[in-house]
């Protein structure tokens, strides 16, 4: 799969969840933007769609990022699909030691908005609060959007195998200096898995069944999301 296929499911998928988070009604709002923060993971497809746009003709780009990692960020150890796969397997799996830095996303602008919004990485659109988080300092999410959540960055890493996940400046630092990310492991990257299967407790199985048909039912063009993930969905749906 070359990246201009990738891009069309990822932008797909992209869609997709804006329009399900409506169901939500999230008390997220523009100009929010507690969770802007140089901690953000994403998959290496989802980096590359973001350099991708207008944005970065910015020839400040490199000074941004690297100005960007002076300090602590969050560099996950496991991905998404690792984790899955532990939990399947009922296997413990190493505790995360990542620490999270205290700076803000390169990406935020002087007014508090996103200035990458319609190509922001999916652990952006998946920050989202029933309450207002500058009030209670953390996001209050219902437990089936926390698995839904997990479900669609499971999705992503899948599609995206062959690929990294890690820290979105150590990706997009990497890519704007030309180095490779698909060899080059260490640094906080990891190598993305297959997907194992999905993680749904026995209530919310009917539930989950519903979203993943709504998934993938979702139009692509003159096809469905389900035509570009054949046997993901055999065993839900
Ligand atoms: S990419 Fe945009 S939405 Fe995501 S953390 Fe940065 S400023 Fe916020």
């Amino acid at each position: 799969m070359n990246d201009s296929y990738k891009f069309k499911v990822l932008a797909a998928i992209y869609s997709f969840y804006d329009l399900f988070l409506r169901d939500f009604s999230p008390a997220c709002r523009q100009g929010c933007h507690v969770c802007c923060t140089v901690n953000i993971v994403a998959t290496s497809i989802e980096a590359r769609y973001l350099l991708a746009s207008s944005f970065f003709d910015d020839p400040d780009l490199k000074k941004l990022l690297s100005s960007a990692v002076t300090g602590t960020v969050y560099r996950p150890s496991l991905s998404t699909n690792q984790i899955a796969d532990f939990c399947l397997r009922q296997e413990e799996f190493p505790y995360d030691r990542g620490k999270h830095g205290e700076g803000v996303c390169p990406f935020l602008d002087h007014e508090g908005l996103c200035s990458v919004y319609e190509r922001r990485p999916f652990a952006c659109r998946a920050m989202s609060s029933k309450k207002v988080c500058q009030h209670s300092s953390e996001a209050d999410m219902e437990p089936f959007l926390i698995t839904v959540n997990l479900a669609i960055y499971q999705i992503i890493e899948h599609l995206d195998k062959g690929g990294v996940s890690g820290n979105l400046i150590d990706l997009l630092n990497k890519l704007v200096n030309n180095q490779s990310i698909n060899t080059d492991l260490g640094d906080g990257l990891i190598s993305n898995r297959a997907w194992p299967g999905f993680l749904v407790t026995p209530n919310e199985r009917e539930r989950f069944r519903v979203f993943m048909r709504r998934f993938a039912d979702f139009q692509v063009g003159n096809t469905t999301l389900r035509s570009f993930f054949p046997g993901l969905f055999m065993t839900v749906l």
